[in-house]
């Protein structure tokens, strides 16, 4: 076996297509060919990762925009088989296919008032205000979706708004920024960037 057949004997294993004599000629290339050996890996990592991804109530819409988005070949639709032919941008793919329609399904359904921060004790929501009282200090950073802000107290961190306002007492002291989003893309975009600093750490 070559690694030309080798590697389309890979994506029938994957596939489940492949009878149990012709796994047997894969296995044995691929305990000599490191190479194709590697990329079996990716593949079936790549494979793992599909099949693990939430079952996410994306609109129908919605995954075809995202699928159209991608490059694609002429007549033959994006999907499973695509993704594992290009397993080097697979999982940067599926990643943003999965956070946008997370995201999207997210969007569509929540819209009361989110705060999110690691020093929440310092805060007082009052209906869909968020108030930081006048002689606290918020330590860290603060995110607000759907509500307003007031700030009378002190915040050594970030603030970010999303589809929301604020109020900055004139006492008010930010060591960090505040950032205000009003657009989806914005707020997907801050996302990613969240999910990357991750990494970054
Ligand atoms: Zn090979």
């Amino acid at each position: 076996m070559d690694c030309k057949e080798a590697l389309q004997r890979i994506h029938e294993h994957l596939d489940g297509n492949l009878k149990q004599a012709e796994v047997l000629k894969l296995k044995s290339h691929l305990d000599q060919c490191e190479h194709c050996n590697q990329l079996f890996i990716e593949l079936e990592r790549t494979e793992a990762l599909v099949k693990s991804m939430p079952r996410y109530s994306a609109p129908d819409e919605l995954t075809d925009r995202i699928m159209n988005a991608l490059p694609q070949t002429p007549g033959r639709r994006l999907g499973l088989s695509w993704l594992r032919r290009h397993p080097a941008i697979s999982v940067a793919s599926i990643f943003l296919i999965v956070m946008v329609a997370s995201f999207l399904a997210l969007w569509n359904q929540d819209t009361e008032l989110m705060v999110k921060g690691s020093d929440l004790d310092q805060v007082v929501i009052e209906g869909d205000t968020v108030l930081i009282p006048t002689g606290t200090t918020y330590n860290g950073n603060l995110v607000v979706r759907g509500g307003n802000v007031k700030i009378d107290g002190d915040v050594e961190g970030n603030i970010t708004i999303v589809d929301g306002s604020y109020q900055m007492a004139s006492t008010a002291h930010i060591s960090g920024q505040i950032q205000e989003i009003d657009q989806a893309l914005s707020w997907l975009w801050y996302k990613v960037n969240e999910f990357f600093s991750m990494f970054a750490q």
